[in-house]
């Protein structure tokens, strides 16, 4: 059986419109409607041509959240009545970024679809704060998490797993409870003065970036006043970002709340 429409599932990475990848650009001419959400940035957004129809899924002020199943139908629904639809996405489609489902939806369905990768928030962030993810000596390794902790998931959570000192640890979704998720790290045993940053807005000139210790850092986060989207990247790679930034020049203010005598200690 032939299959039916075209979905492409795009991700259009962390905001700076630079970032997207060429063949997400070229998804975007082709379209004729784009469904998009929160996290895309504007400066993406004003690169879909002027004619395409946009439907956005996503929260805002004036709107609530789509719920997923009806972005499923949307999605099907445009592709079966002939559209070519690009589901646009912050980041990564397959990084907590509900792309899978997407495409469960529509390969049930009999639709065609594709999914372009984009940059994720980790790597976005890490680039633009000068935060190496891995780095020889420093850390071996990296975990992605969410740090949405609804719905019992917390008890689910091996935080000991998650409190390696030679692994870097990045925290998608964390704000609301970074307290909680920088508490529960310490008593799987992390140092207190491992050093941790927050950043929001990533790669866009709006971006700010908070630089703590472990125990420092939901104080200082709430000090500095950010809002989502923000990562939380904790880890001592987070100390080579004095160095290496090369962003925070031309973008938002940077709090620096570095205890370094625990630091150095923590090092000795
Ligand atoms: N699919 C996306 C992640 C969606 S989950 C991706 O691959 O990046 C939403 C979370 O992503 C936010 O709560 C935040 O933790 C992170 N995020 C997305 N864009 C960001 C940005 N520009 N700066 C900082 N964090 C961002």
């Amino acid at each position: 059986m032939t299959k039916k429409g075209l979905v492409s599932l795009v991700g259009a990475g962390p905001g700076d419109p630079d970032l997207l990848t060429v063949k997400a650009l070229r998804c975007l001419q082709q379209a004729d409607v784009v469904v998009f959400d929160r996290l895309v940035s504007d400066a993406v957004m004003a690169l879909i041509p002027p004619g395409v129809s946009r439907i956005s899924v996503g929260k805002s002020r004036s709107c609530h959240t789509v719920p997923q199943d009806q972005i499923n139908h949307l999605l099907v629904d445009l592709a079966t009545s002939g559209r070519r639809v690009v589901r646009l996405k912050g980041g990564d489609p397959y990084i907590f970024g509900r792309g899978g489902e997407e495409a469960l939806e529509l390969h049930h369905h009999d639709i065609e679809f594709e999914v372009v990768p984009g940059i994720t928030a980790a790597a976005g962030v890490s680039c633009y704060t000068g935060i190496p993810l891995t780095h020889r000596g420093l850390s071996q390794g990296v975990h992605f998490v969410t740090g949405q902790l609804q719905h019992g998931d917390a008890a689910a959570i091996d935080w000991r797993c998650l409190a390696k000192p030679d692994t870097t640890l990045v925290i998608y979704m964390g704000l609301s409870n970074l307290s909680h998720i920088c508490a529960e790290l310490i008593a799987a045993g992390l140092d207190t003065a491992t050093p941790a940053a927050a950043v929001h807005r990533g790669t866009q000139s709006s971006q700010q970036k908070v630089i703590s210790t472990l125990a420092g850092l939901p104080v200082a986060v709430s000090r500095a006043g950010l809002l989502s989207p923000v990562t939380t990247i904790v880890g001592d790679v987070v100390s080579l970002s004095g160095e290496l930034d090369w962003f925070s020049d031309r973008s938002g203010p940077t709090t620096e709340e570095f205890d370094h005598e625990s630091l150095d200690l923590a090092r000795a």
